[in-house]
C-alpha cells in the first residue's frame, strides 16, 4: 500500500504543467533539457542520445508498473512488471509502439540487460517470460535472494507475516495473502550480476544503493536520468517495512536514502509508479516531512499504551483516506499486513529515539507508551 498526501498531489500538478503541444495523437512537451514525447500511451523521454521509453504494464488489477526501455547503448529494461496476463500484453504492446510509433529497432530478445530496482514481484515477477531468459540481470543483494530461491523466500516471508501479527495482538489468514508460491524461473536462467553503491554497469549508468523501501533496493543514474524504483513516487509514499523483519530497510535507512538522492543531483526521476518527477530534491523533502508528521502523531497516540494492532487501527482510523477504507479491519489481508509493516517501521524509529517505551510484551504482545 503506498499513501497519498494530498499536498504532493498538489505540488505535481503545478510542476507537470509544462505546456503541451498536440500533434495528430503525438504528444511533445519539454521537462528542463528533457523531451518528453508521448504516443499511446508510451513515453518517450530524451536527452543528447539517450533516448528512455516509459512502458505503463499492469502488473495486478489496478496496480501498474512503469518498465523503462532505455536505448542509445545497451538496450536496458528497468524492472519487467508482473508475469500476469495482461501485464505480458502491455509489455509486448509497447515494445510494438516503440518501434511503429517510434521508429526503433529493438524487440524484447534485442535487449541486452535487465536491471531490477529491488526484489517485490511487480518488479521481477515478468522474469518468467521465456523471450527474456538468458540476459544479464542486475540486482542488489540481499534483494537477490528472492531470484535466486524465490520458493523459500517466499515461505519464509509467510512465516514472518504470522510472527508480526501474532506480536501486533490480531490474526491474518495467510491463505488470503498474495499467493504465488512458484515462479517459472530462477537464477540459473539469467546472469545474475549483483551490483553495490557507486558501480558503473550497462555502459553509462551508475547503481545508487538506496535501501529502505527493500534492504537492496537501487536507483540507476543515466545521463540526466534517475530510474528511481519505489524509492520515490509523485503521489504516494512508498512502503515502509521494519527493520526487524527486513535486516538492512527501515525507517531511519529509508531516510537517510531519500536525503541522498536529493543530493545527487539528476534532472528527472523515473518512478516504477505513478509519474515523472521533475524536483526530486523536493519530492524527497515532502515525503520527509510527511514521515516526521506520522511519528508525531504516533507518539501522541501512544499517551495511552497500544499494542501494534490498536495503534494502526487508531492511526488510520484518523486518515481513511490513506487507505481508502474507514477501518483497517475492511482491509484484504495483504493491505491489512502493509499497515501493520507501515507502522512498525515507524514504531521501531521512535523506540530507537527513546521516544517510545515498550510496555508489557511477557504474553508476547508488546505494548506502547510515549514518554
Ligand atoms: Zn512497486
Amino acid at each position: 500500500m503506498d499513501e497519498l498526501p494530498a499536498l504532493a498531489a498538489l505540488a505535481y500538478n503545478q510542476e507537470g504543467a509544462a505546456a503541451h503541444e498536440a500533434i495528430s495523437g503525438k504528444e511533445i512537451r519539454g521537462i528542463g533539457d528533457v523531451e518528453e514525447t508521448v504516443i499511446e500511451g508510451v513515453s518517450r523521454y530524451s536527452y543528447g542520445g539517450i533516448r528512455v521509453y516509459r512502458i505503463p504494464v499492469e502488473s495486478f488489477p489496478n496496480h501498474v508498473t512503469n518498465v523503462y526501455l532505455l536505448v542509445g547503448g545497451e538496450p536496458t529494461l528497468v524492472d519487467v512488471g508482473f508475469n500476469s496476463e495482461t501485464g505480458r500484453n502491455d509489455l509486448e504492446r509497447g515494445f510494438a509502439v516503440v518501434c511503429q510509433g517510434f521508429g526503433e529497432r529493438v524487440s524484447l530478445e534485442s535487449v541486452s540487460n535487465v536491471v531490477i530496482t529491488h526484489g517485490h514481484g511487480d518488479h521481477f515477477g515478468m522474469l518468467e517470460h521465456p523471450r527474456l531468459k538468458g540476459k544479464r540481470l542486475f540486482m542488489s543483494p540481499p534483494d537477490t535472494e528472492v531470484v535466486r530461491e524465490y520458493q523459500t523466500e517466499y515461505q519464509e516471508w509467510k512465516q514472518y507475516v504470522a510472527k508480526l501479527a501474532q506480536e501486533a495482538g490480531c490474526q491474518v489468514d495467510l491463505d488470503q495473502l498474495f499467493g504465488h508460491d512458484r515462479l517459472a524461473f530462477d537464477g540459473s536462467d539469467y546472469q545474475l550480476i549483483e551490483v553495490h553503491d557507486q558501480q558503473e554497469i550497462i555502459g553509462s549508468g551508475t547503481v545508487h544503493h538506496t535501501p529502505g523501501h527493500s534492504p537492496g533496493h537501487i536507483c540507476l543514474g543515466c545521463g540526466p536520468f534517475l530510474f528511481l524504483g519505489d524509492h520515490l513516487l509523485s503521489l504516494t509514499t512508498p512502503h515502509q517495512v521494519p527493520k526487524s523483519g527486513w535486516g538492512g530497510a527501515g525507517l531511519r535507512v529509508y531516510l537517510d536514502s531519500l536525503a541522498k538522492v536529493a543530493r545527487l543531483g539528476y534532472a528527472l526521476g523515473l518512478p516504477a509508479h505513478e509519474e515523472v518527477i521533475t524536483s526530486i530534491e523536493h519530492r524527497a523533502k515532502e515525503v520527509a516531512l510527511f514521515h516526521q508528521q506520522r511519528l508525531a502523531e504516533l507518539h501522541y497516540l501512544c499517551r495511552q499504551e497500544k499494542s501494534l494492532y490498536e495503534l494502526t487501527r487508531d492511526y488510520y482510523a484518523r486518515h481513511p483516506e490513506l487507505i481508502q477504507a474507514s477501518s483497517i479491519d475492511e482491509l484484504v489481508a495483504g493491505d491489512f499486513v502493509l499497515a501493520l509493516e507501515e507502522i512498525k517501521a515507524h514504531v521501531e524509529y521512535l523506540l530507537d529515539e527513546g521516544r517510545l517505551l515498550m510496555v508489557g510484551g511477557e504474553s508476547g504482545v508488546p505494548r506502547y507508551r510515549s514518554r
